[in-house]
């Protein structure tokens, strides 16, 4: 049965794992006894943590091992995802549900006495992520798991994750997040796989044995890259792939120099520098401009990777690169990882004599490219200068791919000098820049945007000159999230009540979840939807009372926005509608009133000063109308702190309400949608990223649809008058004066006057007033709705029903029919 060597095939012999609670119990008595040396006198919620992760961590070490070796055995074609950030969260509950262990697992906790909800707790998220873009990450190589695909995850083990965010007097306020303290059960270190990342120094040329003129680049500061490898299960399937994460570390060279003039220590602390790359995640959710840690945080990530991967090749086929394209892909997750591009030519170059021809053809057949962001300052772009100090080796040849790409547009587009300058991959200004999508985009087969109007948007606008010389790069891959975390593990009630109902195959087969759609007819049925709904509702106003202090009623709208707090997200648009619900209270308006509680939560990049102040103004509207006798239980506000994965997953199975409200043509996609969807919550929001996808899904009814379209805020720029707006809109002036007359500032005297005069700039990118009476009309549309509970009902289930389309098993399956190309490896079982 196994292929494998002699002595591995003993190793192979030795029983695998039980899989019943009777086994679980012995496996954690084991692990507390014996691994961690522990007696009952120091039994905490943390030990008890540890031994049962230790225990379902046994349960994947023989499948991990196994889909090695049929990866390796079977020899096809890998994919290698490369991303600055995966925002895994929490890894136990995972692991359970995908090894199919969740009623043994329960059954030992209850005969054991351990509770399962304080297990949960006792993990520390993993969130080594902003938000969208590093959780996409880690949906993806969930579902290329559960699709048995072979794709590796590598990113950098960063020592401090996503700050903590906590609020004191309403403003946020960050704290390290040093997740690692407490140990990770989940990461193997594997220091056999270190590799050297080069950095500084020059290059030089030389003469190799057969006297060709050749580069190096010599006279390195090298870092050293060591890998902690953690399992990603597949469904039930036994396949357990890898994500690989880098920590640097120094090398063990000391400066001679320093030493020998007796500065021992001096030369030791120098070392620090080399373990600072991996030391913290830059928390800027669109882009850092011109940190020098960030942009050798990006080689170092991108160089460890490559030569992990052209190791893993030459130790099987020797220096023959012919079929390297052919059998493997790397998938740049937005430009961050770019400069891949560069550091594969240099490697295949420099260390085993490529020429620069075919150097070039592997290169540009095996990088695809992502796309995740259409606002033009969140491009990234480096100043030459950093790169030349840093990395000159690879910017020659950044500088050679730039020259040859040039030639050959000059050719095709003869005498078109603009063109050209255009579309250089070093920008001309007064700081020489490199440009880090078109270095992607001229070094990738494939480009792809994250929702079919974002990818159109890319083509028609910012990447028009490329697209209009390689259209057939372009391609859209419509997001998704796993619905095995979103769905099956954060909310058991629904799962459960939906697989007694369809079958469990939706877990793998999201289409199958239409199968609901029937039984929104069925009373019988939509009471125990509501039941389910409730259920949830109260779990998360428990967190909310706990968290925050306020009581939320169950039984009023959950209206829900939780994502990184952004002006283009437009939060503000929803503090301006709650001031308005908040002004009819006062003024009596509460004819046919439907309760609401509000929940908005997200981080603030530390140095945004408009997203702090949006957080503020959060807090200051929230403490004011939760204190006011006058408005009871027809409204509740609370700013959630520390907003992460593990939060989402109580949030989403509780929504009524999913506010997706950007301003159109600016989220590329967006996932938090999604999750809501599925979770049967129904959509406030404009036709923008995935959100115009979603409303075709589940259809217009079962969607609150407003705002301008893409094409619209387009055409607004220029001609673009708030004041007007706000003057001819009665609801609107009230809404604003509250604000400005220092309602929700009554002791900080013109706290808040750099947002409403961002509101009211004819600038405003983000066109607040422009969408705010059909904001209100929506609101009101959906209030009038939640009072027909068994038609709101029925439209919940549409959207579980419907959102078969946004499972990241779709989306995997996209890029592997038009990008990968790979086969399905299943791993060989006893
Ligand atoms: C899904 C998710 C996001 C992305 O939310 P958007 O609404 O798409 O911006 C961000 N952060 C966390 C923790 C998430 O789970």
């Amino acid at each position: 049965m196994s292929k494998a060597q002699p002595h591995i095939r003993s190793i192979t012999e030795v029983p695998r794992v039980g899989q019943s609670s009777d086994d679980l119990i012995q496996g954690i008595q084991r692990h507390f006894l014996r691994t961690l040396g522990l007696s009952e006198a120091c039994i905490s919620d943390h030990y008890k943590y540890q031994a049962l992760a230790l225990t379902i961590r046994d349960r994947l070490m023989e499948n991990w091992r196994d889909t090695k070796e049929a990866v390796q055995e079977t020899n096809g074609k890998r994919t290698y995802y490369l991303s600055l950030e995966f925002l895994i969260g929490r890894a136990l509950g995972n692991a359970i549900l995908n090894l199919g262990l969740n009623e043994q697992t329960t059954k030992a906790l209850h005969d054991l006495g351990i509770n399962c909800e304080e297990m949960i707790e006792a993990e520390h998220d993993a969130g080594l992520g902003n938000g969208g873009l590093g959780r996409l990450a880690a949906c993806f190589i969930d579902s290329c798991a559960t699709l048995q695909l072979p794709v590796t995850g590598y990113g950098i083990r960063y020592e401090y994750g996503m700050f903590r965010q906590s609020i004191v007097n309403g403003f946020q306020q960050e704290a390290p997040d040093h997740w690692l303290r407490e140990g990770n059960i989940w990461e193997m270190e594997r220091p056999e796989y270190t590799q050297a990342v080069h950095f500084g120094g020059y290059s030089e040329t030389y003469h190799d044995d057969n006297g060709n003129m050749r580069l190096r680049w010599v006279n390195t500061n090298d870092v050293l890259a060591v890998p902690f490898d953690t399992p990603i299960p597949g469904y039930k399937n036994g396949t357990v792939n890898t994500l690989r994460l880098w920590k640097s570390t120094a090398t063990d060279e000391f400066d001679l120099g320093e030493f020998n003039a007796g500065d021992y220590a001096g030369s030791v602390a120098q070392k620090n520098n080399a373990e600072h790359i991996s030391m913290v995640l830059y928390p800027n959710d669109s882009n850092e401009n011109g940190k020098e840690l960030r942009l050798r945080q990006q080689y170092f990530l991108a160089s460890a990777s490559i030569k992990d991967v052209i190791r893993q090749w030459v130790e099987v086929n020797g220096e023959d690169f012919t079929h390297f394209a052919a059998k493997n892909c790397f998938q740049l997750n937005d430009t961050h990882p770019t400069v891949s591009v560069a550091e594969l030519m240099r490697i295949l170059m420099d260390d085993y004599w490529l020429t620069w021809d075919d150097a070039w053809e592997i290169t540009q057949n095996t990088m695809a490219y992502t796309n995740h962001t259409l606002l033009p300052e969140a491009l990234e772009r480096w100043p030459v200068h950093l790169f030349s100090r840093l990395l000159p080796r690879v910017l020659d040849i950044i500088y050679e791919i730039n020259a040859r790409f040039l030639q050959d547009l000059a050719k095709k587009y003869p005498g078109d000098v603009a063109r050209q300058r255009r579309m250089s991959i070093i920008e001309e200004s007064d700081v020489q820049q490199v440009r880090m999508a078109y270095l992607a985009i001229v070094g990738s087969f494939s480009i792809n945007g994250v929702a079919q109007l974002h990818s159109d948007l890319l083509a028609e606008g910012l990447f028009n000159d490329f697209y209009q010389l390689w259209p057939e790069k372009f391609n859209n891959k419509t997001n998704g999230v796993t619905q095995r975390r979103w769905m099956a593990w954060c909310n058991k009630p629904l799962s459960k009540l939906i697989t007694t109902h369809i079958g469990d195959g939706w877990i793998t087969q999201l289409d199958e979840l239409k199968q609901l759609a029937p039984l929104a007819d069925k009373p019988a049925f939509r009471k125990q939807w509501a039941a389910c709904k409730l259920e949830n509702k109260e779990r998360l106003s428990a967190v909310v009372k706990d968290v925050c202090g306020v009581a939320f009623s169950p039984t009023a709208m959950f209206d829900i926005q939780v994502k990184r707090i952004h002006e283009y997200k437009r939060q503000l648009l929803n503090v301006l509608h709650v001031i308005h619900l908040y002004d009819r209270i006062k003024r009596g308006d509460t004819d046919n009133w439907t309760n609401r509680c509000v929940l908005i939560g997200g981080k603030a990049a530390p140095g945004y000063y408009m997203a702090k102040q949006i957080i503020k103004l959060v807090s200051n509207v929230a403490d004011v109308v939760n204190s006011d006798p006058d408005v009871g239980d027809k409204l509740k506000m609370v700013f959630f702190p520390n907003y992460r994965v593990s939060a989402m997953e109580v949030i989403a199975p509780a929504a009524d309400l999913s506010e997706q409200i950007s301003t159109a043509g600016k989220e590329a996609s967006g996932t938090g949608n999604m999750k809501f969807m599925m979770n049967g919550a129904l959509t406030i929001g404009t036709l923008d990223g995935a959100n115009i996808e979603i409303r075709e899904e589940v259809g217009d009814k079962n969607f609150f649809l407003f705002g301008l379209t893409a094409e619209e805020v387009e055409a607004s720029r220029g001609n673009y008058n708030p004041n007007t707006i706000i003057e001819a809109d009665d609801d609107f002036k009230r809404v604003m004066n509250l604000i400005e007359c220092g309602h929700f500032s009554q002791f900080e005297p013109g706290l808040f006057t750099s947002i409403t005069g961002a509101i009211r700039c004819n600038d405003d990118p983000w066109l607040t007033a422009a969408d705010f009476r059909s904001y209100i009309e929506a609101q009101q549309k959906a209030s009038m709705a939640y009072q027909d509970k068994e038609q709101w009902t029925k439209m919940s289930i549409y959207n579980t029903a419907y959102s078969g389309k946004f499972s990241t098993d779709r989306t995997m399956h996209d890029y592997n029919r038009d990008i990968w190309k790979l086969k399905p490896v299943k791993p060989q079982t006893s």
